[in-house]
């Protein structure tokens, strides 16, 4: 073991606590939900899970998937194609392909693989790639695994894809590939007018819904659905890490022969191992629910529309949208990790974000809604905020 390599990286880790920008992971003593228990006893209410359904911890979902496990076992010890496919796995794919308005779907061990896994297999050297510069790390590392040219353009910027487009006219193949919520912002992707320019220019869309699945559109398909654009997306990429359950897993799902070669070449679907059994008897139930009622979408939406208009009025500056991801700015790297340690003692679980996760200059603290939190949650939050935003002279 060479000691340089150690001895740097405490370096590193000195620098990066110096900054205010080292990483400390906080322990959770419950269960994923909208109150949680934190490790030094207290109990706050939580503002940073991607738990957009409240789903993580649903006693049906719970239920459906020890229900699986009884039925099916714990662990498949395989990959799908030598012995890990059980009915199960089927149905699943069915399920999804139905949710999404899609014509097959290939499931992953995380939306990460899926990503990872999607670019490869459908493009070769002579083919190209445009990708908004924001998009998700398991985009921008699938498409490094892919040997197609690479053109990038800014965030949501429709003219910019136009010259992309132009300028990929000469390749065999061409895909955008976007986001469909994008994390940090909680904007959505300019779907109607990604899908005319890919008409125009002859090239494939696909989209990531993690942040989207479940809970956007009117029935929570999707962003396809928030536009009318239902079997217009040949590709859609999601997790049932976030709001689907919220355990692990993801898809890709889209046009059947795009799907087929997936299966064919997608290394992290022949490489690595089946979901769990219990994670698929989670997912469809939580599928079935959501196609059995709208109770759900419809809390998420409006727990977003009340706290983002009691934060923009107690004087805030929020990212514009209409999603359940709340960017609160605050520009600042330190200030927005200080005001967010700040307003977890008071007892309001939220994460500051700064560089390298968003640019640098353009920190905030990213507030996260959900089914699960009550109006008396949302309040006790905004109140957290107005308090420590006006100690610290923010608003
Ligand atoms: C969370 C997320 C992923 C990763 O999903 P996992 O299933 O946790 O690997 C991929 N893409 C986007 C846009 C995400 O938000």
């Amino acid at each position: 073991m060479s000691k340089q390599i150690i001895k740097d990286f405490k370096g590193q880790f000195t620098e990066l606590q110096e900054q205010g920008l080292f990483k400390q992971e906080r322990i959770i003593n419950s269960p994923q939900s909208s109150e949680i228990k934190v490790s030094t006893g207290a109990e706050v209410l939580n503002f940073c899970a991607n738990n957009y359904l409240g789903l993580s911890n649903h006693p049906a979902v719970i239920k459906a998937a020890q229900e699986t496990m009884d039925n099916w076992g714990y662990g498949l010890s395989s990959v799908r194609f030598i012995c890990g496919t059980q009915q199960i796995h089927k149905e699943l794919e069915k399920e999804v392909s139905a949710f999404l308005h899609t014509e097959d779907t290939i499931l992953y061990a995380a939306c990460f693989d899926a990503n990872g896994g999607i670019f490869e297999p459908l493009l070769g050297a002579e083919s190209a790639i445009i990708s908004d510069e924001l998009n998700h790390a398991s985009i921008i590392d699938g498409v490094r695994l892919c040997k197609a040219e690479r053109f990038r353009y800014r965030h949501s910027d429709m003219e910019e894809l136009k010259d992309c487009l132009i300028k990929a006219q000469s390749a065999k193949y061409r895909i955008i590939a976007t986001d469909g919520v994008f994390s940090m912002d909680g904007d959505i992707a300019k779907l109607p007018d990604i899908c005319k320019l890919a008409k125009q220019y002859d090239a494939l869309v696909m989209v990531d819904d993690s942040h989207a699945t479940g809970y956007i559109g009117k029935t929570g398909r999707g962003t396809f659905e928030q536009f009318g654009l239902e079997g217009k997306i040949d590709l859609i990429t999601t997790t049932f890490g976030k709001a689907l359950g919220g355990a692990m897993g993801g898809c890709t799902s889209g046009r059947k022969e795009l799907i087929e070669m997936l299966r064919q070449r997608s290394r992290p679907y022949l490489f690595s191992n089946s979901l769990a059994p219990a994670i698929v008897g989670g997912t469809l139930k939580v599928l079935e629910m959501l196609v059995g009622s709208t109770e759900l979408q419809d809390k998420v939406t409006n727990n977003a529309a009340y706290f983002r208009q009691k934060i923009i009025d107690a004087g805030f500056t929020i990212v514009p949208g209409d999603t359940a991801i709340v960017p609160i700015m605050l520009y600042d790297e330190r200030l927005a990790l200080k005001m967010a340690d700040m307003i977890l003692k008071e007892g309001i679980y939220v994460i500051g974000f700064a560089y390298p996760v968003v640019p640098k200059g353009k920190a905030r603290i990213r507030v996260q809604l959900s089914a699960a939190h009550e109006k008396h949650h949302l309040d006790k939050a905004v109140s957290a905020f107005i308090k420590i935003g006006k100690k610290l002279e923010v608003i």
